[in-house]
């Protein structure tokens, strides 16, 4: 199962909701922000502003891709026995909008990327590097991908905000506490907010980071062991009932990745000061 196909559908759901959730206020200030009086679009987006609406639309062009259009499958209207217009999921069973059934079209609908390569860094242990990859790959036992191969899970939301349903991308990317942890990660590297839509693009974050090539690796080698430690706390949490401290997995991102930087990068020079402010040339 690529992570492409669930990135895509839980990104999907956005359109569903912008089409029948009319009075949420969310809604609302998409519209106010993204709605232009001239032009008629089946979900509203004005190219100059970025962000994550502006990705959420583009997400048809990807699922064109696969020959699956948003506005036709969401655009059917029909007229329910109370007279009250409904807008309707245009597959097999016209039932609302499932995450799941899309993800199971798409899968069907298109062969598996299999070009990525992750580029290898030596810098971090290889369990780390392994980990990380298998998480690309969406072969973690996480939640969503047991409950996608059949297997009966009794809970499928995250462990950490128990708010969505626990995704390879939630967990490591949009759960608060991935996002507070980017953050954090994204201003002690003094490197620009991270914003990232795949664990794909967290994995080729250095590569935009404008570091000299050593330290870019560094970078990359911080990005990979914050993945790992995400998944070990949440581990922590759901299999020993430890519950998660942010400054404790900071603590332990910088502590692992001055270790493994500094030796098995072979930058012996690299003291602690210089790896607290990430003030350093390697
Ligand atoms: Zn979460």
């Amino acid at each position: 199962m690529a992570l492409q196909e669930i990135n895509l559908a839980l990104l999907a759901k956005w359109w569903w909701r912008f089409k029948n959730e009319k009075d949420g206020m969310w809604r609302k200030i998409v519209w106010a922000i993204h709605h232009l009086d001239r032009s008629w679009s089946f979900i509203p987006a004005k190219v100059s502003i970025p962000g994550p609406w502006k990705y959420i639309v583009n997400i048809n062009k990807e699922l064109l891709k696969y020959g699956l259009d948003l506005s036709k499958r969401i655009g059917k209207e029909v007229v329910l026995g109370d007279g009250m217009d409904r807008l309707v999921w245009d597959f097999e069973d016209n039932e609302g909008f499932s995450v799941r059934s899309l993800i199971r079209d798409l899968d069907e609908l298109k062969p598996h990327d299999e070009n990525y390569v992750m580029e290898w860094n030596n810098w971090v242990p290889k369990k780390v590097g392994i980990h990380a990859w298998r998480v690309e790959m969406g072969c973690i036992p996480i939640l969503l991908e047991l409950l996608k191969r059949g297997i009966v899970v009794t809970k499928a939301v995250c462990p950490i905000c128990e708010e969505e349903l626990e995704s390879t991308e939630h967990l490591v990317i949009s759960c608060q506490f991935a996002q507070t942890l980017w953050s954090v990660i994204s201003s002690r590297c003094k490197v620009s907010s991270i914003f990232a839509f795949s664990v794909k693009d967290l994995l080729d974050l250095h590569r935009f980071s404008y570091f000299p090539k050593r330290k870019a690796k560094a970078f990359n080698a911080v990005c990979l062991t914050t993945i790992w430690c995400i998944w070990r706390a949440r581990n922590a949490l759901v299999f020993e009932g430890k519950q998660i401290n942010i400054n404790n997995v900071v603590g332990e991102i910088k502590a692992l990745t001055f270790l493994w930087v500094k030796n098995r990068g072979k930058n012996r020079s690299l003291t602690w000061e210089e790896w607290r402010g990430f003030n350093f040339m390697l």
